[in-house]
C-alpha cells in the first residue's frame, strides 16, 4: 500500500467487508488466515483479538503491531498445549526466556531449550516409555521422581536451595508452568488497559493564527523494558523569560507507549494547538526526523518514510498547511542540572527542559 497507495482504500474495503465478497483472493486469504488465529478484521484497518487486543494494521507502528501479534500468537500457542502436565497459563512472555537463554554457555542453552519446549521428562514418566529405566523413583536421590521433586524437595539439590532461598519463595508462588517448564506468564490486563483508556489522536486541525511561541517539549516513559507495562506521558510549554505557560501535558495517545513516541506526540499535540513554533527538543532522533520533514516540506517533496506514521503523518499534514518558516527546531541538552553551567542561556535551557520534563512525568 506504501508503493501503491491508490489501492488502499479498495483493500482495506475489501477486508473490512469480508462476509460479502468472494471466498478467494488476497483479501479473503488475509482475513481468513487471522480468523484462525483468533483475529476479526474490521473497518479501516482495525483488528480486533478475541482476547481483546486491538490493532490497526495500517496506521500504528510495526514494533506495536509484532507486539500484539507476538502475544495473540503466545495465547494461541498456550491454548492448543493446555493438555501438558504443569502447564497452567495463558499466554507466555518469549522475551525473558530468550535473554536468559542466551546469556548461558552453548549446552546449558541446550538444555535450558529442552525445559522450555517440554522435552525435559523426569523418571516417573520416562519408566513407562523407557525399557531402561525401571522405576520412576530419582536418579539422585531415589524418592518418587517429578518436575516439582527436583525443584523444591530432592536431596540433591538441597545446597542449590539453600543459596537461593529467595528464587525458591518466589517460585512457590508462581504458577505451576514456571518451574515445570522455565516460562513466565505475560500479563495481558495492562495492555487491555491501555487500550481502553490511552487517549485517541483526534484528526488533524489546525490553530488559529498566533503570535510566535518558543515551545519545550519532552515524553517520559515509565517501564519502557517492557511493552506491556510501559506508561508514558507527554508535555508541552510556551516559555517567555523565565515564565511557562503549560500548552500540553497528557497521558500518551494511542496505547503504543515508548519513550520515543511520546516525545513525537508532545510536537504534534502542540501542532494541534499553536500556529507558529520554535520548538527546543531534548530527544535526538526526535530532533533529526522533523529535521527531515522541514526539509522535505521546503523542497516540496513527498513525505519521507518514517516508523510510526501515525504520528509523523499528521505532524506532516500540519507542515504542509502552513507557510514553512513557522515551525523551527532546535535540539537542548537533557537532564542537565541549571546549577553546573555558566552560560545564562543555557542554565536558561536546561531550567525549562527539566519543568517540561517533571511535568511529562506526571501524566
Ligand atoms: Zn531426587
Amino acid at each position: 500500500m506504501k508503493i501503491f497507495p491508490g489501492t488502499r482504500w479498495g483493500l482495506l474495503r475489501r477486508i473490512g467487508t469480508q462476509e460479502t465478497y468472494n471466498k478467494a483472493g488476497p483479501s479473503f486469504a488475509f482475513t481468513d488466515s487471522f480468523r484462525h488465529m483468533g483475529w476479526r478484521c474490521a473497518v479501516d484497518g482495525v483488528m480486533v483479538h478475541t482476547s481483546g487486543l486491538q490493532l490497526h494494521w495500517v496506521g500504528q507502528s510495526m514494533p506495536y503491531i509484532k507486539r500484539l501479534l507476538t502475544m495473540a500468537w503466545s495465547m494461541h500457542v498456550s491454548d492448543k498445549v493446555q493438555y501438558r502436565e504443569g502447564y497452567d497459563i495463558g499466554c507466555f512472555d518469549f522475551h525473558p526466556v530468550l535473554r536468559g537463554i542466551r546469556k548461558q554457555p552453548v549446552g546449558r542453552q541446550t538444555r535450558l531449550q529442552s525445559l522450555a519446549t517440554g522435552k525435559h521428562v523426569t523418571h516417573d514418566k520416562l519408566c513407562n516409555f523407557v525399557a531402561e529405566i525401571k522405576s520412576g523413583l530419582c536418579p539422585l536421590c531415589g524418592m518418587p521422581d517429578s518436575k516439582m521433586h527436583r525443584v523444591f524437595t530432592c536431596s540433591d539439590s538441597a545446597g542449590l536451595r539453600i543459596k537461593r532461598k529467595a528464587l525458591i519463595r518466589w517460585l512457590q508462588r508462581q504458577p505451576s508452568a514456571v518451574w515445570n517448564y522455565g516460562v513466565f506468564e505475560a500479563n495481558i490486563q495492562l495492555m487491555l488497559w491501555k487500550i481502553e483508556n490511552s487517549p485517541s489522536l483526534s484528526s488533524v486541525h489546525l490553530p488559529l493564527r498566533s503570535s510566535r511561541l518558543t515551545v519545550f517539549t519532552d515524553g517520559s516513559c515509565f517501564f519502557p523494558e517492557f511493552h506491556q507495562t510501559a506508561l508514558a506521558g507527554c508535555a508541552a510549554i510556551a516559555v517567555d523569560d523565565w515564565k511557562y505557560n503549560i500548552l500540553v501535558q497528557t497521558m500518551m495517545p494511542t496505547p503504543d507507549h515508548t519513550p520515543f513516541r511520546a516525545e513525537v506526540a508532545a510536537i504534534l499535540l502542540t501542532l494541534q494547538e499553536t500556529w507558529s513554533v520554535d520548538f527546543d527538543v531534548a530527544c535526538q532522533a526526535a530532533v533529526d526526523n522533523l529535521s527531515k520533514l522541514l526539509i522535505a516540506r521546503a523542497e516540496g517533496w513527498s513525505c519521507p518514510v518514517l516508523e510510526h506514521a501515525d504520528l509523523w503523518g499528521m505532524i506532516w499534514c500540519h507542515l504542509l498547511r502552513r507557510p514553512q518558516e513557522c515551525i523551527t527546531v532546535t535540539k537542548v541538552k537533557a537532564h542537565v542540572h541549571p546549577e553546573s553551567l555558566d552560560d545564562s542561556n543555557q542554565k536558561w535551557c536546561a531550567f525549562m527542559n527539566n519543568v517540561v520534563d517533571d511535568l511529562a512525568q506526571q501524566l
